[in-house]
């Protein structure tokens, strides 16, 4: 059985999946781990971005491990064909509802943020967005034509009480792993849906989850908070739309798009969707100096949540650590390391 599947794509990808190969190798030598085309190279070798045979090895795999996808080459392949449908495919063929999204700040990068020191030194929160439901996916949703002329567009958000549970779920059991406490975000105050997802969450942490610490928040309250004190959060959980615009700002928080990891989960037991943030990067892609961090995180995330080895999580993660502190810095970060190089930086943290 895979316990990996690395699935690395175009662009920067396939460049930043090799340094977690390289530090699979030394970490994890033991680990089954087997690789696909995927997304645009896919395209190019079968004519789909995303195959039944490859849909089928990721959701049989303990764990995948995507690189990114896309590029110019394939703006102009119609839309169902393009490495982006891939991706969605992917997601909702391996059914991955909750997006953990870290917003973490390592110690050696803390001036990096465009934010005071002291507000992000120390910084680690995570938040959980429900990936396959709400405002995005909701029925009826149009855009039609007025008889006046104008005209008028329509989403809906629609969420059931299971949809809330399971990804409450996967919040407050993270929260146990941590600081035990979980925000909840919502605008119950002006929405049925935002009610719905305030009573649902109250109820699974009153049956099962007491003793993590819930607090609700309104969505807008949880934007300011994480701008202005980031550091009060440990776990957010929050719908896919809100998810969506609060992950990235706390994203932003910690400095470079090549820093950033995350993972996808489905039910307990079921593989884990994982892959850094940013995408293929054309503008960078092929001169080897693409950040592998973001990517070497993604894998350390899947050591954690699919593979059971949270040992070597614990290893990898102190070793990205040591290598940062050590001054090792790919351009993003303002120094001249190759993608390669920034990899042995980590490689030899392991080591020591
Ligand atoms: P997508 O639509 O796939 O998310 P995008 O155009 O929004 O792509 P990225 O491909 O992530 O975003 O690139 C945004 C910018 O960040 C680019 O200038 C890119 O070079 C830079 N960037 C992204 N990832 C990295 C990385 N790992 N290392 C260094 N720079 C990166
Ligand atoms: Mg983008």
């Amino acid at each position: 059985m895979t316990d990996l599947l690395l699935l690395p794509g175009d662009g920067i990808g396939p460049e930043v999946i090799a340094e977690v190969r390289k530090v699979a190798a030394v970490l994890a030598p033991d680990l089954a781990l087997d690789e696909r085309p995927f997304g645009g190279k896919s395209y190019d070798l079968h004519g789909e971005p995303l195959t039944a045979e490859t849909l089928e090895a990721a959701k049989s795999a303990k764990a995948v491990l995507m690189g990114a996808v896309g590029g110019p080459k394939w703006t102009g392949v119609a839309r169902d064909k393009r490495p982006e449908a891939g991706l969605l495919g992917l997601r909702a063929g391996m059914n991955v509802f909750a997006n953990l999204r870290p917003a973490l700040c390592f110690q050696p990068l803390a001036d990096a943020s465009s934010l005071k020191r002291e507000v992000v030194e120390g910084l680690d929160f995570m938040i959980v967005r429900e990936l396959t439901g709400g405002i995005y996916f909701g029925e009826p949703r149009f855009i039609e034509t007025l008889p006046s002329g104008g005209k008028r567009a329509v989403d809906t958000q629609v969420y059931t009480t299971a949809e809330i549970e399971r990804v409450a779920r996967v919040a407050f059991e993270l929260a146990r792993g941590r600081r035990n406490k979980v925000h909840s975000a919502e605008k119950s105050n002006v929405m049925d849906s935002g009610l719905l997802w305030r009573e649902v969450v109250t109820d699974l942490h009153k049956r099962e989850y007491s003793d993590v610490q819930l607090e609700h928040i309104l969505a807008d309250n949880a934007a300011m908070q994480i701008v202005k004190n980031p550091k009060q959060f440990d776990v957010m959980v929050t719908d896919n739309l809100f998810g969506d615009i609060l992950s990235d700002a706390a994203a932003q928080l910690t400095g470079s798009l090549g820093m950033l990891p995350s993972a996808a989960l489905g039910e307990p037991g079921a593989p884990g969707l994982y892959e850094p943030i940013h995408g293929s990067a054309p503008d960078i892609a092929g001169k080897g100096v693409a950040n592998p961090m973001a990517a070497i995180l993604s894998f350390e995330m899947a050591l954690r949540w699919s593979l059971s080895r949270s040992d070597l999580a614990d290893r990898l993660f102190a070793a990205v650590d040591k290598a940062l502190a050590s001054g090792a810095r790919t351009p993003d970060l303002g120094g001249a390391l190759t993608t390669a190089q920034m990899g042995d930086a980590v490689v030899t943290a392991l080591q020591a």
